[in-house]
């Protein structure tokens, strides 16, 4: 009898601390909650509510007191490396996808872990080479379910208070060259998922919608058209493929959505930012020339059966990867006098773009970087005015921006008292060439490669000392309001706030706010690693948190073209990180930035015929393992990696698959010489970076 009194309200409190969304399940998220800009309690959406601003009301957290902001709680978590996700915040809880799709849900006011769900995507991905993104930015929550896309191309369904599957789809084959690293998009009782891939292979891109009960296909929107000989899906795919010429299709095209997807519950409709051209060069593409309708758009569809109702093709004739796959914001502008229902859009290509959404016409656009390929967008055709020789028509071409982009998939966000828009930006140029490729018979190959020009020499963009910078950029008078130029470029995303504020999180592991008008620094704090996703913010119990995920990844830290920074895997530890006022935890000191040293045995025999052929077969492991064999913090550095240097262990970790679970796939097809040959490589660099880099330090 006492036993039973005294353990009644231990349970009680138990339910309450742990688990408060068990306690008010009656409510249902849906489209109407999900835009309701006033609730300031969650973070429900990508963008936080349908018009993806990541503006927050919440002003508790403001210009006056920022500067007393101080760790809440943390989570640490050893298991990954490159963290670029939203979190969402539903009812007192925190979900949030980390490395190789494992997702997990914390109580939002203290971190404790309430479930986590592995949808094993490193097993699924198996022999399938070449994907190395097993990165995640984010997920979409739809009445009590939770959404995610997997890095192997399955978009997933769990009941949200037990992180339990509920269905699975597969939205394209293992065989294609395709992969998800987008967060999916929940609207009117449907999901919608996009992919990426056409710098791996040949690829079609589509988005796809699905019954968010059943998980049934609802509707397929194809990005470019296929073979005519094949009949067209749709009226807008035989529309397309008037802007396409030669045998396109055995390209594939391109066009990929796999980022910047909006629903607009206003107007009912879908936004889609489309991706480039696959292969990037239009003289092998589309030999003749032409638009190639949809690349680098937006393009609105019904959201009940995906039919097109408007583009805008921000990037005609797409020849260098300037996709348009960048955040697409709504915001309600006054210009000139007239009130106008707009997007808000940066993409790749470097122009600042207001779109009227009700019919997809651009009102404005002005360079937000130099374009050194077109000079000016003429508004009278929406068109930009090209620059001769940008299309390494005539020669390589001198570029800026770059792949990597004016702005890339970081957030962006826009702040509605402010009336600006707060961008990560990156300042850069590079030299494209196609010069010994024969464009007539280049084929692009499944997971070995599908640009069909080279991307070389990456440098500042002209007029500029610094590579990337946060730019305050005002949508109505286009033009820049403020900037704070950055020593590194991959900067992450950004959030804006009613208490005058802009949070970002830096490559060199640094976490500002700045004054929303006016740029001024007003917090710094280090966090000792790398940042690359986007905080959140959102007030529960009277406390106002802003809360982020630190861990730098995303392709450049695979690729390893930060390497510079100093954030190695299995050193650094990720976190989840909350702040408040009124916080008082301590983040354990991360070790210094830590540059691996390259393991050079004297006995080792280099054979430079197998490090020749090991340079080649390498190109498939820098993708994580970084180019040249140097690191950017995604995955192991194997110069200085024992693993290497034992025949077996090296066997069981390429061939066998021993690290499948942790996103190394298993390279099964690899003969002994294929292996040698990789060790060659890898000795060959270990040896040639040791010296420079010691005297470096
Ligand atoms: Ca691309």
């Amino acid at each position: 009898m006492t036993q039973r009194l005294s353990l009644a309200p231990i349970a009680f409190l138990a339910i309450t601390i742990l688990a408060p969304s068990l306690l008010s399940q009656q409510r249902v998220i849906d489209d109407s909650v999900i835009s309701e800009r006033s609730n300031t309690a969650e973070w429900l959406a990508y963008g936080r509510t349908h018009s993806e601003q990541r503006f927050s009301p919440l002003r508790d957290i403001n210009d006056t007191n920022v500067t007393n902001l101080k760790v809440d709680w943390y989570l640490d978590l050893p298991q990954d490396s490159g963290l670029v996700a939203t979190p969402l915040v539903v009812e007192g809880v925190l979900y949030f996808v980390g490395q190789v799709n494992v997702i997990r849900a914390v109580n939002a006011t203290t971190g404790t872990l309430l479930w986590e769900y592995d949808p094993k995507s490193g097993e699924a991905i198996g022999t399938k080479q070449k994907t190395g993104w097993f990165h995640n930015r984010g997920l979409s929550f739809y009445k009590g379910k939770l959404f995610a896309g997997t890095w192997d191309g399955r978009l997933i369904a769990l009941d949200a208070t037990k992180g339990e599957l509920l269905w699975s789809a597969r939205t394209f084959g293992l065989d294609e060259a395709l992969y998800i690293t987008g967060a999916p998009k929940a609207f009117k009782d449907k999901v919608v998922i996009g992919n990426g891939g056409t710098e791996n292979g040949p690829s079609r891109g589509f988005i796809t919608a699905y019954d968010i009960e059943t998980g049934k296909e609802a509707w397929k929107f194809y990005i470019v058209p296929g073979n005519p000989a094949d009949g067209f899906e749709n009226k807008a795919m035989e529309m397309a493929a008037k802007t396409w010429t030669g045998e396109w299709w055995k390209h594939g095209g391109g066009g990929n959505p796999w980022h910047g997807l909006t629903y607009d519950a206003e107007l009912d409709t879908l936004y889609v930012g489309t991706g480039n051209g696959s292969p990037w060069n239009r003289k092998i593409r589309s030999p003749e020339g032409g638009d190639n309708l949809f690349l680098s758009s937006i393009v609105a569809l019904d959201p009940d059966t995906g039919e097109y109702q408007w583009h805008y093709q921000t990037t005609p004739g797409e020849s260098w990867d300037f996709n348009s796959s960048m955040d697409i914001i709504l915001a309600d502008l006054t210009i000139k006098g007239e009130p106008i229902k707009a997007i808000l859009h940066a993409p790749k290509n470097g122009f600042f773009y207001v779109i009227d959404r009700r019919t997809g016409k651009p009102i404005s656009a002005e360079p937000f970087v130099a374009t050194t390929w077109a000079s000016h967008i003429d508004l009278t055709t929406g068109r930009p005015v090209e620059i001769p020789g940008a299309r390494y028509e005539t020669g390589s071409a001198r570029v800026s921006p770059t792949p990597a982009g004016a702005h890339n998939w970081h957030a962006m966000s826009y702040n509605p008292i402010t009336k600006l828009t707060y961008i990560p930006s990156i300042h850069m140029s590079v030299t494209y060439t196609d010069a010994g490729i024969d464009t007539k018979t280049w084929r692009s190959v499944p997971f070995q490669g599908g640009m069909g020009v080279s991307n070389k020499r990456y440098g500042p963009e002209p007029g500029k000392a610094y590579p990337a910078s946060l730019q305050a950029w005002d949508p109505v008078k286009q033009q820049l309001a403020w900037a704070v130029p950055q020593d590194n470029y991959w900067n992450a995303g950004t959030l804006t706030t009613a208490g005058n504020l802009v949070f970002q999180g830096h490559a060199n592991g640094h976490f500002l706010a700045y004054e929303a008008e006016t740029g001024k620094t007003l917090w710094d704090t280090d966090l000792g690693l790398g940042i690359s996703a986007p905080p959140i913010t959102y007030k529960i119990n009277g406390r106002q948190y802003v809360t982020l995920l630190v861990g730098f990844g995303g392709s450049v830290a695979g690729l390893g073209g930060a390497g510079e920074l100093g954030w190695s895997y299995g050193i650094h530890m990720r976190r989840l990180i909350a702040f408040s006022l009124e916080g008082n935890a301590t983040l354990p000191k991360q070790p210094a930035p830590f540059f691996p040293n390259p393991i050079d045995p004297p006995d080792f025999k280099i054979n430079p015929d197998l490090a020749r052929a090991g340079s080649q077969l390498y190109e498939l492991c820098g993708y994580c393992h970084g180019g040249g064999a140097r690191a950017g913090g995604m995955a192991p550095d194997l110069r200085a990696s024992p693993i290497p240097l034992a025949d077996a262990l090296f066997d069981d970790v390429v061939r066998k698959g021993s690290r499948i679970s942790r996103g190394m796939p298993s390279f099964a097809n690899f003969s002994d010489q294929h292996l040698s040959a990789l060790q060659h490589y890898i000795r060959s660099r270990a040896r040639s970076t040791k010296p420079a880099e010691a005297s470096a330090r």
